[in-house]
C-alpha cells in the first residue's frame, strides 16, 4: 500500500470512532444520538410501542420516537413525553 492509502485508513478509523463514540455517549445521557434497544411504553397510559415504528412527522424520522397508537400521546425513543404544540 501507499502512504496516502494508511492515511485513508487512519481518517476513515477516527471517523467511525468518533460516530461510535458520539452513539455511546448519545447512549448514556439518553439524547436523540443515542440507541434505545428496549421497547419503550407510553407515559400516559402505558400502551407498549410497536417493534415496527411508523414515523408520523419529519422529527420522529430524523430522530426517532413514536406517536402512541391508543392515545396519540408522542414520546422520543427513550419513552419520555414530548410537548405538542
Ligand atoms: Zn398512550
Amino acid at each position: 500500500m501507499k502512504p496516502a492509502d494508511y492515511l485513508m485508513l487512519v481518517v476513515a478509523f477516527v471517523a467511525v470512532a468518533a460516530v461510535a463514540l458520539q452513539l455511546w455517549r448519545g447512549t448514556k445521557r439518553r439524547d436523540d444520538t443515542g440507541i434505545n434497544l428496549s421497547r419503550i411504553v407510553c407515559p400516559k397510559c402505558g400502551e407498549p410501542a410497536p417493534l415496527m415504528r411508523t414515523p408520523t412527522s419529519f422529527r420522529q424520522m430524523l430522530r426517532g420516537g413514536i406517536t402512541c397508537a391508543k392515545c396519540g400521546t408522542e414520546m422520543d425513543k427513550w419513552g419520555r413525553e414530548i410537548a405538542r404544540r
